[in-house]
């Protein structure tokens, strides 16, 4: 789940440069983050999400609420790319399973 800014930001403009991916945005002197963009600073040099860390104020830069299994899957899926180095792992292993299973019920079909 994406990083967001809030109402309480005073637009300081110091996570504009912070951000490793370009994904903070001002249009119309509103700061926003583009949520395509947003890696929460995962596979970055940095630690901790830089425009929450670097934020003057309390709650201006928020980690957005949503989904529980919406962002355990999202973490999931990017850890298994991460490790298979394949964006379609599931979609491979269903196509290789349909396939030998489709193989073993054509060699055990009773022929009657
Ligand atoms: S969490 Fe990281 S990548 Fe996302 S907007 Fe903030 S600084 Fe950019
Ligand atoms: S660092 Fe915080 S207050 Fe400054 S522009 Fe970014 S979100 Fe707004």
């Amino acid at each position: 789940m994406a990083y967001k800014i809030t109402s309480q930001c005073i637009s300081c403009k110091l996570c504009l440069s912070v951000c490793p991916t370009g994904a903070i945005k001002v249009v119309d002197g509103i700061h926003w983050i583009d949520s395509e963009l947003c890696t929460n600073c995962v596979g970055s040099i940095h630690t901790v999400p830089q425009c929450k860390a670097g934020c003057p104020t309390a709650h201006g830069c928020v980690k957005q609420s949503g989904d529980y299994w919406e962002g355990w899957f999202a973490n999931y899926n990017r850890v298994l790319a991460k490790l298979t180095n394949k964006q379609d792992y599931w979609e491979r292993w269903r196509n290789t399973y349909s396939q030998k299973f489709s193989e073993q019920l054509q060699k055990h079909q009773v022929v009657i």
